[in-house]
């Protein structure tokens, strides 16, 4: 619930005004577990919190480890949906991948998620369930610092959730996290790239992929409704702060995207905005011909990329052994025997 929820709540059973953000510190800063925790709360409003609402993350079901470190989580949902959330440990952070929706409806050719289709959008109460169950399985000392939406989803298909997620954790009443700490990643759903920026200016990741419509309409079909020159366009015109950038994802795909002809229209389609490019290895499906461009080629094409000017990063994968990487995440409804 968002402060103003709760102090609607709080006027009409005629307490305080201030036990608003009294509930919600409990709720967000101090992650109770129960409404008894709060012990600063008279006990009649405690009764009547217990009777009418209810307080609580989603089950975790499974966690998996990589030896890199990678943690992959999946929750079962109250109807016995699952989703997965994915902490990565770096160096100076610890980031947690959160999903927005179970499955996902854009079909993009190389994404795993993909497969599922879209089995239905999450809930805020659900996307602030990973942070939850994410936390309970930190190291001690261990925090997050960062958190993506590049798990399972597009967020901006499911928009009002995301910004009502998005409000309780920036909010100063709520998890008090910087926006600069957020990142939402989109394939180009560009309406809502521009509304989001123009309500919470966390940073935006486009999922670009290729450089001309034609490669493009395939591998990302969403594409065909809005195609490389009106979501471009839109990107250099979106409503940022100054000196912030867009990051674009471009998956390497060996023989698909990653020639020096792709790289030198990279360049070209990005000058005139601020942009960064991030590189992704291609993570591999079971089943797809598809295969990721060798180092070399993908180091390549980052020279380019730099002596266009542009900041171009790889971003190593991490997590593959057990299915974490990017592209990865796919959780059908296990049967309650193998978890
Ligand atoms: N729907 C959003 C966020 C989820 S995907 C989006 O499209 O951006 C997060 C990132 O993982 C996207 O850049 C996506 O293109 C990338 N990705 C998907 N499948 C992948 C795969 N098999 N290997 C590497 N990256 C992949």
């Amino acid at each position: 619930m968002t402060l103003e929820e709760v102090e609607h709540m709080i006027a009409v059973v005629g307490e305080r005004p201030y036990r608003a953000r009294q509930i919600l510190h409990w709720l967000y800063a101090r992650g109770a577990e129960s409404f008894d925790e709060m012990r600063d709360l008279p006990s009649t409003l405690r009764q009547y919190l217990k009777q009418n609402f209810k307080l609580g993350s989603e089950a975790l079901s499974f966690v998996s480890r990589s030896t890199d470190g990678t943690r992959k989580i999946l929750i079962r949902l109250a109807d016995g949906e699952e989703i997965e959330s994915v902490i990565i440990p770096t160096q100076d952070r610890v980031t947690l991948c959160m999903s927005s929706q179970v499955g996902c409806a854009l079909a993009c050719e190389f994404c795993a998620t993909a497969r599922m289709g879209l089995h239905r959008n999450l809930a805020a109460a659900e996307m602030l369930s990973q942070i939850y169950s994410a936390r309970r399985e930190l190291a001690a000392g261990e925090e997050l610092t960062n958190f993506v939406f590049m798990g399972m989803g597009e967020p901006l298909a499911n928009y009002p959730r995301l910004i009502r997620t998005l409000t309780i954790m920036t909010s100063e009443w709520g998890m008090n996290i910087s926006p600069r700490r957020i990142t939402v990643s989109t394939v180009g759903l560009v309406p809502m790239m521009e509304q989001l920026l123009s309500e919470i200016p966390v940073n935006l990741a486009v999922s670009l992929h290729a450089t001309t419509n034609q490669l493009r309409d395939r591998l990302a079909p969403i594409n065909k409704r809005y195609p490389l020159e009106v979501l471009l366009d839109a990107c250099a015109n979106l409503p940022m702060k100054r000196r912030a950038r867009i990051t674009f994802e471009y998956v390497m795909l060996a023989g698909v995207n990653d020639s020096i002809a792709d790289a030198r229209r990279l360049v070209k389609l990005l000058a005139p905005m601020r942009a960064k490019v991030n590189l992704i290895f291609y993570n591999p499906l079971d089943d797809s011909p598809l295969e990721t461009s060798p180092r070399a080629a993908v180091e390549a094409f980052q020279a380019i990329l730099r002596n266009g000017n542009l900041t171009a990063t790889i971003r190593e994968s991490r997590g593959l052994d057990i299915a974490a990487a990017c592209g990865q995440l796919y959780a059908e409804q296990h049967s309650p025997a193998a978890i």
